[in-house]
């Protein structure tokens, strides 16, 4: 049994076993460096004139990818969330389906377009949003459902449907984490009634910088993205200066283009190496007890691009240990082996600070303040889980992975004394040498941000004497 890093052992990925060709992301490629340049060579950086450029290719090339008849590019996803709910001519004050547990700006786009996020559920496997807690939360005002294809799992979609349709809602894909993901025989991006993508460089599909991307069949709701896109004007033919609606400025430059396209060009068959080794990794880490692993149902494929790992007290032994205290010390102990896992989404959205008050929306659900019970799952998911990013994007991580799998192999191979380190940090241990804060108790707001670092300096003391 190999002694923890934490604990003064030997790493288990040295920095030398972490080659930035292996993990780095986006790549790029003498492919983007050359299209670069031939954009800055070209001198044309903003046009979107129908049929020429980087930008029109782009949207030809993802609405064909998508398989829908159109595609409008964007400066970034956020924006593309709020140009798709404007499009759509959702009346101010109408109530989104919005999943408890995704990014920020699933929520803030409604809610910059006057718009009530209504948080639902998630599903504690899928971790997208609970089709029963969304059907539970219509109301006379819902007229949109957000389904978010949460680190890139594509949702329960034909649940989905059937709920808008019985309620006349917008099914709106925010498929900024799912590019290339599959559910049942069609893409992501061709399910609901407009689509939306991140290119953002952390993406799965990215870009060198921001971007965005709005698919849809609809092409009613394409003209009206394009026109809110670039200041209500029509700009298919000489400028007129002449604005028939009152709009922003959230075009995409064509540099950001030109870069995405290759990528595009590549996403298949990365998509596929992507899937063999983070299916490798998951079959290394299957029988671990206390882990819950990222899954995909037979009826879709995943894009992986964030795998969250759920620790589970009760299954390693421990059932009164706090979630957080232990996912706390695995993750500093993971980290010490050289794993990068960290907290993705430290809260649920209701929970966000920006979102607490949204009362002032006038949403049915925030009469009073949120609750945990209002949200238990995505609740337990944000206290028990850490997740890995961006290094399993590149298509050439597949030996760091397998290194990674030993590490968590180490890891529970020291699980007792782990725990012994988690009991004391929650204050369970009465021979603690000191006594750190007991975390929240279950019924608590769960805490905004990671225990501070004091908190680890009584784990390492605890350690060493442990040790
Ligand atoms: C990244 C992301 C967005 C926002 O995309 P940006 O391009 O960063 O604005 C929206 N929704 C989800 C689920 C995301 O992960």
């Amino acid at each position: 049994m190999g002694k923890l890093a934490m604990l003064g052992g030997p790493r288990v990925l040295t920095v030398d076993q972490i080659p930035p060709q292996q993990v780095c992301w986006p790549v790029v490629t003498d492919a983007e460096r050359e299209s670069v340049l031939r954009v800055l060579d070209s001198g044309s950086f903003t046009s979107v004139a129908k049929g020429h450029g980087d930008i029109a290719l782009l949207e030809k090339e993802w609405a064909e990818f998508v398989g829908v008849p159109y595609c409008a590019a964007v400066s970034n996803g956020t924006a593309a969330i709020e140009l798709a709910l404007a499009a759509a001519g959702l009346e101010p004050g109408a109530e989104v389906l919005v999943p408890a547990l995704s990014f920020i700006a699933s929520a803030a786009a409604p809610a910059q377009r006057r718009l009530s996020p209504v948080f639902c559920d998630i599903d504690p496997v899928s971790y997208n949003i609970s089709h029963e807690a969304a059907a539970a939360a219509v109301t006379a005002r819902t007229q949109a459902i957000m389904a978010v294809h949460l680190h890139g799992l594509p949702c329960d979609m034909d649940a989905l449907r059937v709920l808008a349709d019985r309620h006349g809602l917008l099914l709106v894909e925010d498929a900024a984490q799912a590019h290339g993901a599959r559910y049942q025989d069609r893409n992501v991006g061709a399910l609901g009634d407009i689509a939306t993508f991140s290119l953002n460089a952390s993406k799965n599909l990215p870009t060198c910088g921001e971007g965005g991307l709005i698919t849809t069949s609809s092409e009613k709701l394409l003209q009206d993205v394009v026109l809110r896109r670039q200041f209500g004007e029509d700009l298919s033919g000489e400028r007129t200066y002449l604005s028939s609606l009152l709009a922003g400025n959230e075009k995409l430059s064509a540099v950001q283009a030109a870069f995405t396209r290759c990528q595009l060009s590549r996403l298949p068959g990365w998509h596929a190496a992507r899937d063999k080794n983070v299916r490798a990794l998951l079959a290394r880490l299957a029988d671990l007890p206390g882990l819950q692993l990222p899954s995909c149902p037979a009826d879709r494929t995943h894009a992986w691009h964030i795998l969250r790992f759920r620790f589970t007290p009760a299954a390693l032994g421990c059932p009164e240990i706090p979630a957080p205290a232990l996912r706390l010390v695995l993750q500093r102990a993971l980290r010490a082996e050289g794993v990068p896992l960290r907290p993705y989404q430290p809260v649920p959205l209701p929970a966000q600070p920006a979102l607490r008050h949204q009362a002032d929306h006038g949403s049915s659900q925030a009469a009073r303040p949120w609750r945990r019970e209002d949200h238990p799952v995505a609740s337990a998911v944000t206290d028990d889980s850490l997740t890995l990013q961006r290094w399993h994007l590149n298509p050439a991580s597949g030996p760091v992975l397998s290194r990674c799998a030993d590490a968590f192999e180490k890891i529970w191979e020291n699980m007792s004394t782990l725990i012994l380190v988690a009991r004391s940090a929650a204050g369970l241990l009465p021979s603690a040498p000191s006594a750190p804060s007991a975390p929240s108790p279950p019924t608590a707001p769960a805490p905004p941000t990671l225990p501070a670092n004091r908190g680890w300096k009584l784990e390492r003391g605890v350690a060493r004497e442990l040790a």
